[in-house]
């Protein structure tokens, strides 16, 4: 069963099982939904793992969390892992240092670790909306991979709609033509004045705002969310960090229980609170290391116990994905450690006097878990030629990994995940190959990459260009909330 993090106001149920988690994310006082409790692996899980596929981990990890989701469901929703670059190796692990493994997460396809959970939430999402006979509205604020990945996994689903907001100017060229191009039938995507956080603390107001809700409900739509506010991404955020140290042991690597440490690039902090729900289950993690860049709030948290808005903008950056200052799931992680009043104190204080400030117990206890560290663009285009000299290719949000290298860290294996694939940021890439400022559009770049580096295009993003554009309204955040009713109602 899940419950919510800040408590409960007396008036939503106090649990509720999963697909109510899933369909209903907004939680009482602006909370999210989280695991009563973490299921741990038994002895041999991992040993036992180390005969299975991919997908077959992915199912005896779901089952141990014993959801309310039938296994011919899960499987279904699996099987969309047969899709990705390798079927059976949909995200691979990649030794390119004396202790460092990449895990690519990007093999899927729109080429971004958010693939690795939308495809399949995706599936489950609208097997549950057509199953109930009820309609759904999913809305999805992106910082340019979040967007794609759910238009992608929900196009012409039967009994669900989709609204992507994205921060018009805020995502590269390859991420935006990814969201106007979507041609599904119930899909619409709105750029909007404003940054990541504007969009997102658009949607969470919505998803908090009863009138909307009513609204909706006059038009027989149900308000649910693909952020990773939404339980249902995070359980398969999970699933990949376990899979990567079983593909460890199997490539001898690592010795069954040997500590590894993750490397995470963050931003709402979905992919790292996977990895710390892993290690509560009992992979052999010894701390993740939280990667950011100049938007460093969460090496300020992890480092310090402050996290703090005052005084702070947020920074237009090579890694767009990660420019976020709002990083909705360090709630989860609030909650985990200390409990729904602390958490619901804490949140209130952040939207409030803008910041909070942990106790020194408090901040122990995040060590103990974690570690950060952050980085520059500099940092990271000179990484990303250093390694392309060497013949492996990174993207600017995965080069942010390197950095850790600064921290004091014992001499354990360290497994970084690669977040996105270079294609979605050529333009990066190719000035730190040329070593020069000058900036080039994506195709250009493109095109510019794949020529000194002899790589191919994936046709999926090869295709963007001579793709038509469907969607091409940037709109006001105030008008977010009218703009959607109307696409409801001209859509029946
Ligand atoms: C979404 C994203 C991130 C940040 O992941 P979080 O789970 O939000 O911390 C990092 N890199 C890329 C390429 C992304 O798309």
């Amino acid at each position: 069963m899940f419950i919510e993090t800040r408590g409960n106001d007396g008036i939503k149920p106090k649990e509720v099982n999963f697909s109510e988690a899933i369909l209903y994310p907004n939680a009482s006082f602006g909370g999210l939904y989280v695991p009563k409790s973490i299921p741990k692996f038994n002895e041999d899980f991992l040993k036992k793992a180390k005969n299975l596929t991919y997908k077959e981990v992915a199912l005896e990890v779901l089952k141990l969390f014993k959801i309310d989701i039938k296994e011919s469901v899960l499987k279904e929703a699996l099987n969309l892992y047969d899709e990705f670059d390798n079927p059976n190796s949909p995200a691979p692990l990649v030794k390119i240092g004396e202790n460092c493994l990449v895990n690519e997460l990007y093999h899927g396809p729109t080429r971004a670790f958010k693939d690795m959970a939308l495809q399949p939430f995706g599936n489950i999402l609208s097997h549950l909306a057509k199953h109930r006979s009820e309609n759904y509205l999913i809305l999805a604020a992106t910082s340019g991979d979040t967007g794609p990945a759910t238009l992608e996994s929900f196009s012409d689903k039967p009994n669900i709609k989709v609204v992507c907001l994205y921060p018009d100017g805020g995502t590269s060229d390859v991420q935006r033509l990814q969201m106007t191009t979507a041609g599904g039938k119930n899909l619409k995507v709105f750029g909007i004045h404003g940054n990541f956080d504007d969009a997102q603390q658009a949607l969470k107001e919505l998803l908090n705002k009863d009138e909307f809700h009513k609204k909706l409900k006059e038009v027989d739509i149900n308000l649910s969310a693909a952020n990773s506010v939404n339980f249902g991404r995070i359980i398969f955020q999970t699933i990949y960090h376990i899979y990567a140290y079983v593909q460890a042991l199997k490539m001898g690597e690592i010795s069954s229980e040997e500590k590894v440490y993750f490397t995470i690039p963050s931003g709402n902090f979905g992919n790292a609170l996977g990895a710390y729900y892993a290690k509560k289950m009992g992979l052999p993690i010894e701390k993740i290391l939280i990667a950011s860049n100049i938007n460093n709030i969460l090496t300020q948290l992890f480092t310090t116990g402050i996290y703090d808005l005052r005084d702070r903008e947020l920074l237009k950056t090579t890694s767009p994905a990660m420019d976020i200052l709002i990083s909705s799931n360090v709630e989860r992680l609030l909650y985990d450690l200390f409990g729904s009043k602390r958490t619901k104190e804490l949140m209130e204080s952040l939207k409030k006097e803008r910041f909070y400030t942990l106790n020194k117990e408090e901040l122990s206890a995040l060590q103990e878990s974690f570690d950060a560290v952050y980085s520059d663009d500099d940092f990271g285009k000179e990484i990303m030629s250093e390694y392309a000299l060497k013949g492996y290719i990174l993207d600017p949000h995965t080069a942010t990994c390197f950095k850790v290298k600064e921290l004091n860290l014992k001499p354990l294996k360290n497994i970084f995940c690669a977040t996105a694939e270079w294609t979605k940021f050529a333009p990066t890439l190719f000035s730190a190959l040329q070593k020069s400022k000058t900036s080039h559009s994506d195709k250009v770049a493109l095109e510019g990459v794949s020529n000194a580096l002899k790589i191919p295009i994936p046709s999926q993003i090869k295709n963007l260009f001579s793709k038509e554009i469907i969607h091409d309204s940037v709109i006001d955040k105030k008008e977010i909330e009218s703009e959607i009713l109307k696409f409801l109602k001209d859509e029946r």
